[in-house]
Parts: C-alpha cells; structure tokens; sequence
C-alpha cells in the first residue's frame, strides 16, 4: 500500500504547492520509489475544461482523455509518469458523483451531507491504485480556511486516522515575508496559517517556507517552535531562476531526507541525482541563444501556454541554446504589417485557441513564415490556420476559412477548409457529437494515433511511422481539399490510422513548416524534449546562423 503526503499551502495563494510537490515527487524517484501525484481542486467547475486560460491558465489533457488542472503538467514533466483522469478532480465533480448516485438510490433513503457522503467520496479518489505506488502525493489547492476547501481537509484528515499509523504525512507550504523597513523575516503569517490548520484537526509534520533569501537557524528555531515541527522538517523554498532547480535545491534544503524521517525509513535509499544535475548543467550553460515568436491571443496571462513555453525550454535544452519566447498579440496584425514584427525572429510558433479573434494575424504570421522560410510550428489551431493560408494564398481559394468562425458569428462567410467534426473512430467505438451539445469534455481528447509518410519531415523527426499524441479540438481540416493543397506542395504528412482525419501537414518546398493538430508539448520533458521541439529549436538555430 501506498504512503501518502497531502500537500496544503497557506498564507497566499500562488506559493508554487504544484512545483513543490512536483519536485518532491522527482526526489523520490531519484531514491528508487515510484510515485503518483494528484491534485484536489475546491472550485465548482466539474473540470477546468470551460474556464478562459485567462481564469486558469492551460488546460493540462491527459492521454485518457480528461481536461485538467495546469498542476498536472509539472507533475508530468517533473516525473515523466503520464497523469491520468484518476489525477484531477474538483469540488463540483466530487459533488456531481454524489447528486449522481443520490438520483440512482443509492444511498438508500438517507440524508446527504458533506460528512460522510461527500468526504467519502473524496477519500475514495484519494485511494485509487493505492497499491500500485510507493508513494502517493496529494495537493489540496487554494489555501487552508477557504470555504471550498473544508471538505478536502476534513477528508484527508479522516483519511490519515483510517490509515495505519505512519502512512500519511503533511506537507504545509506557507509564506515568510521579508519586511524591509525593520530587515526580518516575518513567521507569524506562517504561525497563524498551522494554527489555522490545527483547528481542523490538520498537524503539518515539515514545512515548506518560501523566502526570497535563506531562512535563519533563530527563525527556523522558532517555527518549529511555534508550529510544532521538528527543526529539520522546516525546509526553505528560497526563489529560483529556474524552476527546474527546485529538485536539486530542495535536495540540499533537505525536504526528501525530512520526508524519508517522517515516515521513518531507515536507512534512506541514496538519491542518484544525475538526471537533475544534467538538466541543471543545459539549462545554466547554453552556448547560444534562438528567438522564438509566439502569434497568439492569450498573451497576457504566461500561464495559458504553459506547457509550450516549457516544451520550447526543453527544446532549446536540447540544442545547448537558450530559447527566448517572445509573445506577440495576433490582434496587432489586423492593423499592422507583421513583416517588421517578425523579421527579429529564429521561428514562428502560432499555439492553439478558440474562436476567431486574432486568427487572421495567425494566417498572416503563417504566410510570413511559409514565404520568408522561417521555421514554423502550428498546433492545433496554428494547423489550421496555416491549412488556410495555404488553401487563399496558394491553392486560389481565396474566401477559405474554418467553420467555428461562421458558427460563432452565425453567419456563413467562409468556405469551410476546416469544418466541425461530427463523428470519429476511437479504439473500438464510433464517437459522435452534435454542435449544441455541451460544451464540456465534448471535444475530440486524448491521446490518438497517428500515422507519418514514409519519407516525410515529420517521420525523420520522430524517427517514427506511428506515434501517439493528446488532442484537444472540435474542428478539423477537410481532407476534400488534400489534393489541391498537395498539388501546391502543402503535404499532408500525418493522417489518422483510418486515412480521414488529418495529423499533421507541412510544406514540401520549406526547410521546417510544420502544422499538427495534436499537442506535442504536452508530453515534453527536460529530460527528455518532445523531437518536435528538439528539432524546431535546431532548425531556430540553423536559421539565426544563416542571417
Ligand atoms: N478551435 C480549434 C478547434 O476546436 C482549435 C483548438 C485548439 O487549438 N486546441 O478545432
């Protein structure tokens, strides 16, 4: 059976709970156990698959298919273990399982309450695969005392009675803020965050502190003190310039060894650290630096790509360059020429999205590329777009366009190079879908096959014929235009097992154009970067040496 370590956080919100478990579960493994990492929402969104990336930030997918919490993608990048659906759920997913089974009878004719109905159900998610792991990582989000957060606390505190003695511990993430004008380091907010844990029955057993400098032996004295820790489980989380230090640096903070105590294995594993160290080595030493434009719409709020400007750190990672991302509103090119926007860059990446705003910057940054021979990567929405651009400005189709701009307009302007998918082959099953349905967990997700041209960019990339990859998208590119765009060298290089849905497109005539309709960068690891962004980044390189 599993150990547990429910992680909660304190004080503020935004203390980095996700990295801080993520990197614990890195430790772990580098000391031989194998690990799974969860995280718990409070919010009553059944799954962040409907909130604006403004809100949430990305939405993390899965391979079986779930929308999930951006949390989910460091775990993954952090431990190369694919999450999965049984790794995310909400508050509004706990409850909509409990009003499920109370319509079906099944609790017999009894009152439905938060306690036991509704932090059983927690507690059974908890539990899922328990067997499987040695150690199973639990984040809480939000902070402790937030309404929605009770029965999350209330349920893991019941969970660790339940279980024999030493098989769960807790983890607190909280704040020391530096006060200036008087030079200290200030733990009441941290006192007052583990006495607000107690009263729910909650006794953190190491503490992470995050600090902008080192936590001094009188203040870490009194935290334990104060918050009834031992002295070497209150580990400082100082500010990093990259976050994939925060193995190494809770290594030396000490947090695996405190973990190891509070649960009493002796003799600890020692942690073979090599893959970190490596990790740290590219990031801190690169021997060039690329320029990366990103056309999007989600500018404002990093976090809505997460995963991309990871995926391009991993790429640049694998070439020894340092990848400057720079993000550039598409919206500016309904109005400006990009021509002088794009000119300062080594590559064009135009992510996914929804809805029409800023999609004619995205054509016009794909043509930008497509004639400049620029680099270009397009996912999912950055596919499409090129398709289009390619289908007006090549293949004479001058009013093509996507579908989900007519739907959302309500008018039809367009011809629909890109249309919206009603039905499609998954495993055994036939999927089928209607505009109106709901809009949640509706769209074509998960992990598909795709097959790759022999000889093609592409295949020689993955050194591949066959690979695997996440979507997440409603609309896809007519394969009724596949010839006319191959007479103009756009080659559709990619294409569901079945031969209907096109994978992946690029242009014949062009050192690296490349569209796919999946998300590579969610698989991309620093240890092991996604090829397509490996080699992306070394098509970057090749293009900022010719100029
Ligand atoms: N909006 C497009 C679709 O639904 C693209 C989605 C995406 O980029 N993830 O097909």
């Amino acid at each position: 059976m599993a150990r547990f370590i429910f992680i909660t956080g304190g004080v503020v919100s935004s203390l980095g709970k996700g990295l801080a478990s993520a990197a614990l579960g890195a430790l772990l493994q580098a000391r031989g156990f194998t690990v799974r990492l969860r995280k718990l929402d409070p919010y009553l969104n059944v799954d962040p698959g409907t909130m604006s990336p403004f809100e949430h930030g990305e939405v993390f997918v899965t391979d079986d298919g779930a929308e999930t919490d951006l949390d989910l993608g460091h775990y993954e990048r952090f431990t190369g273990v694919p999450a999965c659906k049984t790794d995310s759920v909400s508050s509004g997913r706990i409850y909509s399982n409990v009003l499920e089974k109370e319509r079906r009878g099944e609790y017999l004719g009894k009152t439905i309450q938060v306690i036991p109905h509704v932090t059983n159900e927690i507690k059974d998610f908890i539990a899922i695969g328990e067997d499987d792991v040695d150690f199973m990582l639990c984040e809480i989000g939000g902070t402790v005392g937030d309404i929605e957060g009770l029965p999350f606390f209330e349920a893991i505190r019941q969970f660790g009675q339940e279980k024999p003695r030493g098989q769960c511990i807790f983890m607190h993430l909280t704040l020391l803020p530096w006060i200036k004008a008087s030079g200290e380091l200030k733990t009441k907010p941290t006192q007052h965050s583990v006495k607000e844990l107690r009263s729910i029955g909650l006794a953190p057993d190491i503490l992470v502190c995050r600090s902008e400098g080192p936590i001094p032996a009188k203040e870490r004295e009194k935290l334990a003190l104060f918050c009834n820790v031992r002295p070497d489980a209150v580990i400082a989380a100082q500010d990093l310039s990259t976050i994939y230090d925060a193995p190494l640096a809770y290594h030396t903070e000490g947090l695996d060894q405190a973990v190891l105590d509070a649960f009493g294995i002796s003799p600890a594993p020692k942690p073979d650290l090599r893959r970190w160290e490596d990790v740290s080595d590219r990031i801190h030493n690169p021997e060039g630096e690329v320029r990366v434009a990103i056309v999007g719409k989600y500018t404002q709020l990093e976090d809505a790509y997460k995963s991309i400007a990871e995926a391009l750190t991993h790429g640049g990672m694998a070439n020894r360059v340092k990848v400057k991302a720079e993000w550039i509103d598409a919206e500016i090119f309904d109005r400006e020429d990009p021509v002088p926007y794009l000119e300062p860059y080594d590559a064009i990446l135009v992510p996914g999205g929804f809805g029409e705003r800023g999609t004619e910057g995205k054509i016009k940054a794909a043509a930008f590329a497509r004639e400049h021979k620029v680099p270009y990567l397009g996912i999912c929405l950055g596919m499409q777009m090129a398709v289009i651009e390619a289908a007006r400005n090549l293949a004479d189709l001058g009013d093509a366009g996507s579908e989900e701009f007519d739907h959302e307009a309500g008018e039809k302007r367009f011809t629909p190079v890109v249309y919206h998918l009603k039905e499609w082959v998954q495993g055994n099953y036939t999927i089928k879908r209607k505009l109106d349905d709901d809009k949640g967990g509706t769209m074509r997700l998960g992990a598909y096959t795709a097959a790759l041209k022999d000889g093609s960019l592409v295949s020689k990339v993955y050194g591949a014929t066959s690979i695997e990859e996440r979507h997440r998208h409603r609309y896809e590119v007519d394969t009724g235009y596949r010839k006319a765009l191959e007479d103009q060298g756009l080659i559709f290089s990619g294409m569901s097992p079945d031969g209907r849905l096109p994978e992946i497109v690029e242009h014949a005539d062009h050192p690296w154009f490349i569209g796919v309709q999946f998300h590579p960068e969610l698989k991309s690891k620093p240890f092991a970067p996604h090829p397509l962004f490996a080699d992306f980044i070394r098509a970057a390189k090749e293009n900022s040496r010719l100029v």
